[in-house]
């Protein structure tokens, strides 16, 4: 009997932390014995660095374009830290044709290929976007990721993106089967975060699923090429990717979107933010 597959897609703004929080937490599913395949849809192509130890993974498009149709799947997936299946979409040179196209090429060759038939717990997408849009919309089409995260942080861009992302998910939600499984705080150390991504969550309708402190040991794994979990398996940071893996593991809330106004966002920031600045500079 087959195990169920859980489809994830990661959502955020560009420069989020995204890739950094999508490895980490799949080296913490690995851990625990977890089947994990990540597809990286991005055409910064980097969302399996970490688990690679470098860019070692050529782009399905650029594999695609060398090597033609007619290609194995070992080609185009490789393990990386404890078996985690590696996938990098690729896209088109900057500026030139449609960024979704990578994505979109790279289900249909994983599909055709039988890469979804293995023995896989999980698949993660992580998806570049501040829109959910066309071919980055993709992965939660009908029939491939049911479950959203979105990457955010108590900076104001970061939420008007993912109030965006929010956008786009209720429109595909309504549709069919994909729902907002939560909200990740990536810490940028703004004034009380916490309680702007819980209150900005609760607005959505989901919950803020866990908040992970910023931490330069992020960066000296990252230059390591190196996860946080591998590099430094004691560390807190390490411990924190674990609990979000935990989460997302034991995760049962899963609801439509319903996303602000412009107005309500600014209205959320202002009450959580601005205040204390008020009060600090004596405003
Ligand atoms: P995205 O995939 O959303 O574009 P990345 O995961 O590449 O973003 O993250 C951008 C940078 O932010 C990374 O190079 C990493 O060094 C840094 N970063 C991400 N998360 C953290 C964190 N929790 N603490 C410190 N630095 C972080
Ligand atoms: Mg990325």
């Amino acid at each position: 009997m087959a195990k169920e597959l859980r489809q994830i897609a990661i959502y955020g703004k560009g420069g989020i932390g995204k890739s950094t929080t999508t490895q980490n937490l799949t080296a913490g599913l690995a851990e625990n014995g977890k089947n994990v395949m990540i597809v990286g849809c991005d055409p910064k192509a980097d969302s399996t660095r970490l688990l690679l130890g470098g860019l070692a993974q050529k782009t399905v498009l650029d594999t695609l374009r060398e090597t033609g149709e007619d290609i194995d799947l070992d080609l185009i997936v490789k393990e990386g830290y404890r078996g985690i299946k590696c996938v990098e979409s690729g896209g088109p040179e900057p500026g030139v044709g449609c960024a979704g196209r990578g994505i979109i090429t790279s289900i249909g060759l994983l599909e055709r290929l039988g890469a979804y038939e293995d023995d896989l717990d999980y698949v993660f997408y992580d998806v570049l976007g501040d829109v959910v849009c066309g071919g980055f919309a993709m992965p939660i089409r009908e029939g491939k990721a049911r479950e959203i995260y979105i990457v955010g942080s108590g900076e104001m861009m970061a939420l008007y993106a993912a109030n965006n992302i929010a956008k786009g998910i209720q429109k595909y939600a309504k549709k069919g089967k994909v729902r907002l499984g939560g909200i990740i705080c990536n810490s940028r150390n703004v004034d009380r975060e916490t309680e702007l991504l819980r209150a900005f969550a609760e607005e959505l309708g989901t919950q803020l699923i866990h908040y992970v402190p910023r931490d330069n040991i992020v960066q000296h794994a990252e230059i390591r090429k190196k996860t946080v979990i591998d590099f430094a398996s004691e560390s807190a940071q390490a411990d924190e990717y674990r609990d979000l893996a935990k989460k997302i593991e034991e995760n049962k809330h899963f609801v439509i979107p319903k996303p602000m106004t412009q107005d309500r966002l600014e209205e959320i920031l202002f009450e959580y933010g601005l205040m204390d600045a008020v009060e600090d500079y004596k405003i």
